[in-house]
Formats: structure tokens, C-alpha cells, sequence
């Protein structure tokens, strides 16, 4: 069984009946999948027919080509998997809600099991299909080790107070789930999708193409997880700042498409490297960051904008609202790397090129974009358009907390006055300088 507390129910006055829908979204895979598990669990007690159902819109928001591809890709594999145990997977293109009611209404369907995401759009997505059908739905909470809402039930100051929450948990919900098992069904299954033709047909943003350094899917995030295990975590507390050394895991863009999963994650690394300084850095970034934004995003309906902001931070960007700014850069300059800063320039190139940016630079990046825009709003604007459209791993609550941290110190504290900032912490060029070879990263990324 899944824990309990993973589960919310949306609809607690309705009783499941009839078929039941895993309506996947955020957790796209086959292994180690609560929601999936949960799923089916109900169909087998309730002696039901489970399908799994993933609907797809071109116009998903901030997205382009290369998600799309990466996402599709990753789903490919996920379906295949799904169709060897003999569970049903349907890829449903249109508007989201519109869709999964109607298979909801043609397929018998009792319960939808869907993804908890404290993103806006999905949200809506879950509340429209409710609406507009009869069926019980439950929300798994698939993507945090601890879940969140269990977890906190309010919007957390920062790390040092959502930290000890979690570890009073975490040994429970850190478990490696029952594996899926084969439905008897004799059913015929659903044609499997070519990925190529689903990507052709749909109309998008075409004009942010793939990145091909970076391989969709689970077992290649189960690989990325392995040669970091093997390679690269020895030394990530110490050296995981320094852009040159490449140290961090890159599991970010199949975490964000939850092609894994961060229960995976924690226990293989726990299992190959049990409490030493590198799996703590490790497991504070995957666990304690990450699960804070997620936090974050729940409980703040204005994460993506200023309204997310602390007072303090509300009131020293109004302070600072006037202030001389030494360069203003249009949107289009940024997109470019068409500053005087050569560091910036690259680190722009790192995400337009790879699709994905070193964290310690993505610190530094959202600060020059405050430094050099017109206002904190229009940061936080240009911020979230270069990081969703750019990232593999952007349009993710960790991209929206982690620009509300670097714009408007969510999750920070205040620190000394300076113009523009404010009482926003600082960075710049020379304090990079002193921490990596600036020369060398900007060197590597022009061969990119
Ligand atoms: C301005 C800015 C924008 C960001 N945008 C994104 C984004 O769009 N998507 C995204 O997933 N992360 C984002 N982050 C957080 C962090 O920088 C990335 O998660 C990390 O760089 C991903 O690389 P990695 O997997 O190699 O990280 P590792 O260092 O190997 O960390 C392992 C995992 O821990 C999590 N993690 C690490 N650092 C953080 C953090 N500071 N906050 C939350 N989770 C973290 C991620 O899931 C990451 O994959 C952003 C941070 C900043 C400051």
C-alpha cells in the first residue's frame, strides 16, 4: 500500500464506482509511481478496469518545441512500459479537462486518481473536470519525498523551518514502492503513439528547437543517476558551486517531468553513500529546496509574481523603485546575451544552447536581470519568460521560487542596503571571479 497520507480526497461526499483513471500529468513514469500504484490498488479491490490517460495540449504555458519533445519522448518509453504489463495508456490531445471528461464519461469511469501539482494550470485543469463530471477524484502526492500538504499546512518562512518537518519524517516515506503489477485483462490495448507523428500534428511554439546532450526519459534518468552516484557526488558538498567542475546531477528536467522519482533518488543514494557530507548536501538540495518550493507555490497564490514578495522585500523594492539603473536591457537583448556582461551573456548561452543552466549562475543570472530592468516586476517577468522558455526544467515550482528567492529574497532574509537591491542580497561579477574561473566557464560555453 501507499501511505495514507499521500493521498487528498477532492471530492470526500462522492463514493468511488465504476472504472478507474490514472490521470497522469506530473509523475510521467511506470516505476515508482504513488498515484499510478494507488490507482491500481483501487481497480483490483473494487474489481474495475484501470486506464491510464495522459492528456495533451499545444499550448501549454511557456512551453515550446523542446519540452514538448523531451516530454514525449519520456512518455513514449512510459507507455511502452505500461502496455508490457498490460495497462492501458491513452494519449488524449485537446483542451486538458475537456478531454478527461469525456473519456471519464465514455469509459465508465468511477475515479480519477490524479497528480498533486500546486501549479495554477493544473489546478484548474483538476477543478474544470470536476466540475463538468460525477466521478470521485483523489490527489496523490507523487513528486515529494515527505507530501506536502501533509508535511506543512501553511506557507513556510524558509529551509530552517520547513527542514525539521521533514526530518521528523522522513525515514517513513522514504521506501522504495511495490512494483506495478501485470493486469489479467485480455483487452485489446490502445494503439501506441509515435512520437514523431504526435509532435508533428500538434500546433506549438516551434521556435526553441531540442536539445540532444540531454536524453528524455526513465531509463535515461535512471542512468544520469547512476554515473552521478558513480562519478560526481564524491566531492558535490564542496565543489558542487563551481560551474567549471560540472558536479550537481542534471536529474532536474526528468524530476521536473517526473521521468523519476525523488524517493528513487534519496534512497540509492542513501543506500551507495549512507550519511556522509556529500549525501546530506545532496539530499538538502533534492529534499529540503525542493519540497520548499513546492511549498511555496501551494500556499502562495502569487508565486509567479511580486505579490509573492515578504513586506520587507515589498518595501525596499519600493524604496529602491527610482533609482539610477547603470544598463536597461530590453527582453530581446537578454534573450540574446546581448549585454556588456560577458558571464551573463554565457550563462544565457548555457540554457539557450543546452537547455539547462548550473544552478550557481542561475543565482547570479535573475540578479543581473533585477539589476538592469526597469522595475521588479518586469525582473520577475523577463526572469520566468528566459527560464520557462529556455530550461528543460523550467515551468516547474523550484524556477518560480528560485527567481522569487534571487528578485524579491523569498525564503532569504534581508541583507546590507545597496542601490537598486535594496535589502535584496547582492551578487556580482568579482565575487564570481573569486569563486571559479569565470574565464573558463565562459570559454566552455562558447563550444557549446
Ligand atoms: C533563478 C533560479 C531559477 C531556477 N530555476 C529552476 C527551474 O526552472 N527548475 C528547477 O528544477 N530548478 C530551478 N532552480 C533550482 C536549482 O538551481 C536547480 O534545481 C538545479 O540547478 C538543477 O540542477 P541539478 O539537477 O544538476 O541540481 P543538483 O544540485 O544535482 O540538485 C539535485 C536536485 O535538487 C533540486 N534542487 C537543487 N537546488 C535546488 C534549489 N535551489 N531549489 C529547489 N530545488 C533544488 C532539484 O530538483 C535538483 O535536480 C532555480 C534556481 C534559481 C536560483
Amino acid at each position: 500500500m501507499i501511505q495514507k497520507e499521500r493521498i487528498f480526497d477532492l471530492t470526500p461526499d462522492l463514493h468511488a464506482e465504476g472504472n478507474v483513471i490514472y490521470w497522469m500529468s506530473r509523475e510521467q513514469r511506470a516505476e515508482d509511481n504513488p498515484g499510478l500504484l494507488c490507482a491500481q490498488q483501487l481497480a483490483t479491490v473494487m474489481e474495475t478496469n484501470l486506464s491510464v490517460v495522459f492528456t495533451l495540449t499545444g499550448d501549454y504555458p511557456g512551453a515550446v518545441l523542446r519540452h514538448y519533445d523531451f516530454m514525449i519522448r519520456g512518455l513514449h518509453e512510459t507507455a511502452t512500459s505500461l502496455h508490457a504489463l498490460h495497462i492501458p495508456f491513452y494519449l488524449l490531445v485537446g483542451d486538458p479537462p475537456q478531454r478527461i471528461a469525456e473519456f471519464i464519461r465514455d469509459h465508465g469511469t468511477g475515479t480519477v486518481v490524479a497528480d498533486f501539482d500546486p501549479l495554477h494550470i493544473k489546478r484548474q485543469w483538476v477543478a474544470a473536470a470536476m466540475q463538468s463530471t460525477r466521478a470521485k477524484f483523489l490527489e496523490v502526492d507523487g513528486h515529494n519525498v515527505v507530501p506536502a500538504r501533509f508535511v506543512s499546512e501553511k506557507i513556510e518562512f524558509g529551509a530552517y523551518t520547513l527542514r525539521p518537518k521533514i526530518r521528523r519524517h522522513l525515514d517513513r516515506f522514504l521506501e522504495i514502492l511495490p512494483a506495478l503489477r501485470p493486469m489479467d485483462s485480455h483487452a485489446a490495448l490502445p494503439e501506441l503513439f509515435s512520437p514523431g507523428d504526435v509532435l508533428d500534428s500538434l500546433r506549438l511554439d516551434r521556435s526553441v528547437g531540442p536539445v540532444d546532450r540531454i536524453s528524455p526519459g526513465s531509463s535515461a534518468a535512471t542512468e544520469t543517476l547512476e554515473v552521478f552516484i558513480g562519478e560526481r557526488l564524491k566531492g558535490y558538498a564542496e565543489q558542487r558551486n563551481d560551474p567549471n567542475l560540472q558536479m550537481t546531477s542534471d536529474l532536474s528536467p526528468y524530476l521536473h517531468f517526473g521521468q523519476i522519482s525523488a524517493m528513487r533518488v534519496a534512497v540509492e543514494v542513501l543506500r551507495q553513500h549512507p550519511s556522509d557530507a556529500d549525501s546530506e548536501a545532496f539530499l538538502e538540495e533534492l529534499i529540503v529546496r525542493k519540497e520548499l518550493s513546492d511549498n511555496f507555490c501551494h500556499y502562495h497564490p502569487g508565486y509567479d509574481t511580486t505579490s509573492g514578495f515578504h513586506e520587507w522585500a515589498k518595501k525596499t523594492h519600493e524604496a529602491h523603485r527610482n533609482d539610477e539603473r547603470e544598463y536597461v536591457y530590453t527582453r530581446e537583448q537578454f534573450e540574446q546575451g546581448a549585454t556588456h556582461d560577458p558571464l551573463w551573456n554565457a550563462a544565457q548561452m548555457q540554457i539557450v544552447r543546452h537547455g539547462k543552466m548550473h544552478g550557481y549562475m542561475r543565482m547570479y543570472w535573475a540578479k543581473k536581470i533585477l539589476e538592469w530592468t526597469e522595475s521588479p516586476e518586469q525582473a520577475m517577468e523577463f526572469a520566468i519568460y528566459l527560464n520557462d522558455t529556455y530550461s528543460l526544467d523550467g515551468r516547474d515550482p523550484s524556477g518560480y521560487t528560485g527567481i522569487a528567492w534571487s528578485i524579491g529574497g523569498v525564503h532569504d532574509r534581508a541583507w546590507k542596503e545597496r542601490p537598486v537591491f535594496g535589502k535584496i542580497r547582492y551578487m556580482n561579477y568579482n565575487g564570481a571571479k573569486r569563486k571559479f574561473d569565470v574565464q573558463a566557464y565562459i570559454r566552455s560555453v562558447n563550444k557549446l
